[in-house]
């Protein structure tokens, strides 16, 4: 080949559907679609058809495919057994970018490093059990310290920074999403608050719990972040107002339809701290305790 025609073919080549990545039946598929093409042509022009056929075995070696969108009609519409069959792929981990690899090491490390959450805020002193109650609560002192942080938090100041901390994320993985709630994308995954001070009160939890334990950043951020959802589930008074937080179970609008969703809000300020799925959380959810995983 001269290297004018290799240049060329190396302009329209296609490598994410040639090489390792050809889909072995989009190319038998465009192969048959090439054979039928050239029989309908050579009716009338058996010289045509030939480079036809030809011209079109080239376009499908550079290109991976001679009609365009086969590649996802056959991802969607072959049957996965036929896929299988066909995608001879390598040792999985080969396929993996940067970014999938952090994603299998973090989901690692959250199954090596998981703690037992009530177990470890027991020993941090951050709840007790409530022998009244018949079940745990905060400890005063560390409301107390919760207050604290939170007083200190100006709302106005609030950066993607914060909500990287939260999240162990690089600051330049977090981008405000812009919704009428507190809401960012971390690591391509929404995080999202049911109110400011929801979302003031996990800025606090987070600071807080280096105070009372020096090995937070070790546990795993799911489990830290539903720690901190626990904060708010298991408060009795408004940081905003000081009304008594209650459950209470109400509908709302939303984009996509109304639903049933449990809040535990402010008796005064209405402002939510947790809003949950019913259907996740069972017939009768307990207003306290450790949220439901
Ligand atoms: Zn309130």
């Amino acid at each position: 080949m001269s290297n004018e025609v290799e240049s060329f073919l190396d302009t329209i080549k296609q490598p994410e559907y040639t090489g390792k990545n050809r889909c072995i039946p989009c190319t038998a598929v465009n192969v048959v679609i090439a054979a039928i093409l050239s029989v309908v042509i050579a009716i009338g022009f058996i010289e045509l058809a030939i480079v036809f056929f030809l011209l079109s075995l080239v376009i499908i070696y550079v290109r991976g495919y001679l009609i365009p969108g086969t590649p996802e009609l056959t991802k969607r519409y072959l049957p996965d057994r036929i896929h299988r069959h066909f995608d001879q792929h390598p040792a999985e981990d080969e396929y993996l970018d940067p970014d999938e690899f952090k994603t299998v090491q973090k989901v690692k490390y959250q199954r090596e490093n998981k703690v037992d959450p009530e177990e470890y805020l027991l020993e941090a002193g951050v709840i007790q059990f409530d022998f009244e109650l018949d079940d745990i609560r905060l400890t005063e002192y560390f409301v107390e310290r919760l207050d604290h942080h939170t007083d200190e938090i100006d709302p106005e100041s609030i950066g993607e920074e914060d909500v990287a901390a939260l999240f162990d994320a690089d600051i330049e993985d977090v981008t405000d999403a812009e919704r009428d709630y507190p809401a960012y994308t971390v690591d391509f995954r929404v995080r999202k608050w049911p109110s400011p001070t929801a979302f003031i009160n996990d800025l606090a939890g987070e600071r807080v719990m280096h105070e009372f334990t020096d090995d937070w950043l070790t546990v795993p951020v799911e489990q830290r972040a539903k720690m901190r959802e626990t904060f708010r589930y298991l408060r009795e008074f408004c940081p905003a107002c000081g009304g008594e937080i209650m459950l209470t179970e109400e509908t709302v609008d939303s984009c996509c339809g109304t639903w049933e969703v449990i809040a535990i809000k402010c008796s005064v300020c209405d402002e939510h701290f947790v809003e949950l799925d019913p259907t996740q959380v069972g017939e009768s959810p307990k207003g306290h305790g450790l949220t439901p995983d």
